[in-house]
């Protein structure tokens, strides 16, 4: 089998704080394999930016790596030099934003800002760097793109800027590609261009992603398997398919049974009671105790080991005692 691009091998980050220090993710073990997307899913707070943050390298000042192993093309990218990270990012790994103007400098152009990447990152002269940001532009769905080259991002409407922070993250030829929520800012319609964008750089490019999103019919329509988190955990993992039609734990039922549906217009829609456990609130055992229906007295105790049902990997105390979601 192929090298994974990404692996990532039972990393733990936590948050210091006046009164301490606090686990924000805990076990967390995947892997991107080479032309596959994977998407991260969960409520507000379950650690999927965290997660993606720490494979860039770019964690809140108060946040740290405290273990595990992150490795891209099997070179080790925790305790890499700043100087290290920087040629890697842009190069190896790019990531797209939520809002795009996070991504973009107010004061260049939309051209001086893609070929910058090639500027840093390869050694094509002026000319072809202008050509070649001319063609990713192109390739994006930028319209006039030898127009729109010499154009400032607030000229461009949401979802043009957006498509210039896809054609930033695309021109440096990045192994890996992050997604955090790239539609979550846009309006209905332009959000499905977007992701009608994405499925195109998925087919045409072979590219290796990591999708994070809060909604499934986003994680349905692009990622190849999903990573459900739940309070810093990856509580359940598999292909998409298997996740939405057969899922295994019971937050992940929930989740499913949330979405929204056009058969059962009319009917009240399934919620999940209770929220997430804030940092300070997370105790031993399963974060999902306090939520969970099937929860049992060891679950209060002990967090679950992770066990291979069928296609997914789960980690709930119904599969250790063999009984399973009902
Ligand atoms: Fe529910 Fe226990 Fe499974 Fe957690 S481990 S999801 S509390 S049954």
């Amino acid at each position: 089998m192929a090298q994974p691009i990404l692996n990532v091998d039972n990393l733990e980050v936590a948050f210091s704080f006046p009164d301490g220090e606090y686990k924000a993710l805990q076990g967390i073990s995947f892997s991107v394999e080479p032309n596959e997307v994977v998407g991260i899913v969960g409520e507000s707070g379950c650690g999927k930016s965290l997660t993606s943050l720490s494979v860039m390298g770019i964690l809140p000042r108060n946040a740290h790596i405290t273990k595990g192993d992150i490795q891209l093309n099997g070179e080790e990218l925790i305790g890499l030099s700043e100087k290290k990270w920087q040629t890697l990012r842009g190069q190896k790994i790019s990531m797209i934003f939520q809002e795009p103007m996070t991504s973009l400098n107010p004061l260049l152009t939309i051209g001086r800002q893609i070929s910058e990447v090639l500027k840093k990152h390869t050694r094509l002269s002026k000319e072809e760097r202008k050509n070649r940001t001319i063609e990713i532009m192109k390739e994006v769905g930028l319209p006039r793109a030898e127009e729109l080259y010499s154009s400032y991002p607030h000229q461009l409407s949401g979802g043009m800027r957006q498509r210039v922070v896809i054609a930033i993250a695309l021109v440096g030829e990045a192994d890996l590609i992050i997604a955090d929520e790239p539609t979550t800012a846009l309006d209905v319609t332009i959000q499905a261009q977007i992701l009608e964008l994405f499925g195109e750089i998925k087919r045409k490019r072979n590219a290796s992603m990591l999708f994070i999103s809060h909604d499934w019919g986003v994680i349905r329509q692009i990622c190849d398997r999903v990573l459900v988190m739940y309070a810093g955990y990856i509580i359940e993992q598999g292909p998409v398919s298997e996740i939405v039609n057969n899922p295994k734990h019971p937050y992940t039922k929930g989740l499913i049974l949330s979405i929204p549906d056009h058969r059962k217009r009319g009917e009240k829609l399934h919620t999940i009671a209770g929220r997430v456990p804030t940092l300070k609130e997370r105790k031993g055992g399963c974060p999902f105790a306090d939520r969970c229906a099937y929860a049992m007295e060891i679950c209060r105790s002990e967090y679950p080991k992770s066990h291979e049902v069928s296609e997914q990997k789960v980690s709930c105390h119904l599969y250790t005692q063999g009984v399973g979601v009902v």
